[in-house]
């Protein structure tokens, strides 16, 4: 890979050049020297993916990405489904598909390979501090560290494809840059989002068009609801993120389109497609 990833997948490498996790590895003091102590000896290393935390030094450490699907219900019906039965469903992407996007830079996009109908899904992002299973609801935001906004980015033709043969969506929504994200910022700044008082404006714009438009309260299954639903299924952990779902008008994009995305109290995200 001769591609340059310029902060878009913050790898501990480029971290250690830029200073930004001796920084954090100063916070932590001598937990950092004895874990890499304990590490085993490899014959080469991998890099870990770290989300900016707004207003802090520290970065966030990502273990897993969730998504949600269908969590807005013209959205639903637009992929043809009925939102008033089906219980929420979740997959994965893996934790290297990040792109960090930092507010006020427009970050380019690679269109990626295979597809020739590839869709934009703004997404608002919950990131988890703590874990558990079987998590009730009214537990559920304890688990909460921030939010972020995300794109949930899908060769849709690859997805459909799959699923019409019931075959796994993998290529079509777990691709490399799938999930571009911006800074999770803290809920002590922000409060939770989805409340009453935080069902803002949710939207996404083509080359300045607005495309996608809606507010957090149009999502069917909120997030304590995605948390404790998520936490019957899997046992959840410190690190792992969950991008909410879509409203609707998903849509294509392609080279040189510019996507600009927002809710209400996050700073905006833009990428150009390339
Ligand atoms: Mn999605």
């Amino acid at each position: 890979m001769t591609q340059t990833n310029p902060l878009m997948n913050l790898k501990k490498r480029g971290l250690l050049q830029s200073g930004v996790l001796m920084t954090a590895g100063a916070v932590m003091g001598c937990a950092t020297s004895s874990t890499a102590n304990n590490a085993p000896a490899t014959p080469f290393s991998v890099p870990n993916t770290y989300v900016p935390i707004a207003g802090s030094s520290e970065m966030f450490p990502v273990r897993r990405i969730y998504c949600i699907g269908r969590n807005y219900a013209a959205h639903a019906i637009e992929m043809g489904s009925d939102p008033t039965r089906e219980p929420p469903f979740f997959f994965q992407k893996p934790t290297d598909a990040i792109q960090l996007v930092l507010p006020g830079k427009v970050v380019n996009h690679t269109y990626p390979s295979l597809t020739k109908n590839y869709h934009y899904e703004v997404e608002l992002v919950a990131a988890l501090h703590k874990g558990g299973r079987n998590i009730p609801m009214d537990k559920a935001l304890e688990l909460v560290y921030g939010y972020a906004l995300g794109l949930d980015m899908t060769r849709r033709d690859l997805q459909r494809g799959m699923g019409d043969q019931k075959k796994p969506w993998e290529i079509g929504k777990s691709f490399d840059q799938s999930a571009p994200i911006g800074p999770i910022h803290k809920v002590a700044q922000t409060g939770h989002f989805g409340q009453a008082n935080t069902q803002g404006n949710i939207w996404l714009k083509v080359n300045g068009q607005v495309k996608q438009q809606a507010t957090l309260s149009h999502m069917i299954w909120s997030v304590a609801e995605q948390i404790s639903k998520l936490s019957d299924a899997f046992e959840l952990f410190p690190g792992d993120i969950i991008y909410s779902g879509t409203p609707e008008n998903v849509g294509p994009v392609v080279k040189g389109d510019v996507i600009d995305c927002h809710i209400d109290g996050l700073p905006d995200l833009s990428i150009r497609i390339v």
